[in-house]
């Protein structure tokens, strides 16, 4: 019976070993949880042409938007862990387990981490008609007119809620939300006119606010951007202590085999540093973490402890969703 188990247990180690040693033989599969166009899906697009180049295959993006990020997610974290299905997800998958009753994942056992990407800040931004002239006339104008006022974000659980839910608790006072599948379609509605205002990351933004389409009103950094030197921070603004920025990560299902997540953190690692990418992301707003934080190591400590982090905020604001 042992000799029957062994036999077993070193063939199967067998062929992942193989399947270790061969990879990457097809082309592999980066599930973003929004929709196309969007500043997660900007991100994961330069991460994918330099791993593109670097693992020799094509690393193609698939866009699995919806329930903000959370179906994405799942996605990956059910899909066969042999490397050919990859997950580049935000902060977003450290405030869902606080958020949803009945999240159907679990981002710390589901997940094998790879490694950190960027750390983007976000804007606050209207659209060009929209009569607040600046962030304090915002808050002035949101208080007043609350039941007329739309916030556009993507989805409870999204960057764009969580920065909302922060501006609402900071503001205090609430406003309708309008959901989308990824701020890609919201900022569409928005420069359209269909919704007021919203928080999102400069990798979506920047090109919005710099060619005059909406209305910029402050940046969610401590410290103003060098990309939007005229643009206030939001504490400069009058909300004292108001900070938020949006991490993103690499994962790939539970499971999958040690030297293919080690291949993959180098892709990663090797991505950060590739002159496009970099260049890229600073005209974005946004650099890439320090090599060091591209690991698996990096990633499974942070996320732990945002999770921790973010729990008793999203508990107080009283937020949730099924
Ligand atoms: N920025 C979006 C968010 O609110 C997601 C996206 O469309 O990339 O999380």
């Amino acid at each position: 019976m042992l000799k029957r188990l062994l036999a077993g247990c070193l063939s199967v180690c067998f062929v992942a070993v193989a399947a270790a040693q061969d990879y990457p033989a097809r082309t592999i599969t980066f599930v973003v949880p929004f929709a196309a166009g969007g500043p997660t899906d900007t991100v994961t697009r330069l991460i994918a042409q330099s791993m593109t180049r670097t693992l020799g295959k094509t690393v193609i993006v698939e866009n699995v938007g919806g329930a903000g990020g959370t179906i994405g997610v799942e996605k990956v974290a059910t899909a066969k862990p042999d490397g050919y299905t990859l997950l580049l997800m935000h902060i977003g998958i450290s405030t869902a387990p606080s958020l949803y009753r009945n999240l159907r994942f679990d981002p710390t056992k589901d997940l094998e981490p790879i490694g950190l990407v960027t750390n983007v800040p976000m804007t606050v931004i209207g659209n060009k008609d929209f009569p607040p002239k600046d962030m304090k006339e915002l808050v002035a104008y949101v208080k007043a007119n609350k039941d007329n006022v739309t916030y556009a974000n993507a989805g409870v659980g999204a960057a764009s809620h969580l920065c909302g839910m922060l501006l609402m608790t900071a503001m205090q006072t609430d406003v309708t939300t309008v959901p989308y599948k990824g701020t890609g379609p919201a900022m569409t509605d928005l420069i359209g006119g269909q919704v007021n205002f919203m928080c999102d990351q400069t990798t979506n933004t920047t090109p919005q606010i710099k060619g005059g389409k909406v209305k910029a009103y402050a940046v969610t950094t401590k410290s103003r951007l060098k990309t939007l030197p005229d643009v206030p921070t939001v504490d400069e603004s009058g909300l004292k202590g108001f900070e938020v920025s949006v991490w993103h990560g690499v994962w790939a299902p539970h499971g999958t085999p040690k030297p293919i997540i080690d291949r993959l953190a180098k892709a990663l690692q090797a991505a950060l540093k590739d002159p496009t990418v970099v260049q890229r992301f600073e005209e974005l707003g946004t650099e890439p973490v320090p090599q060091d934080q591209a690991t698996p190591a990096a990633l499974g400590a942070h996320l732990k402890s945002e999770i921790a982090k973010w729990a008793p905020i999203i508990k107080k604001a009283g937020i949730y969703a099924d």
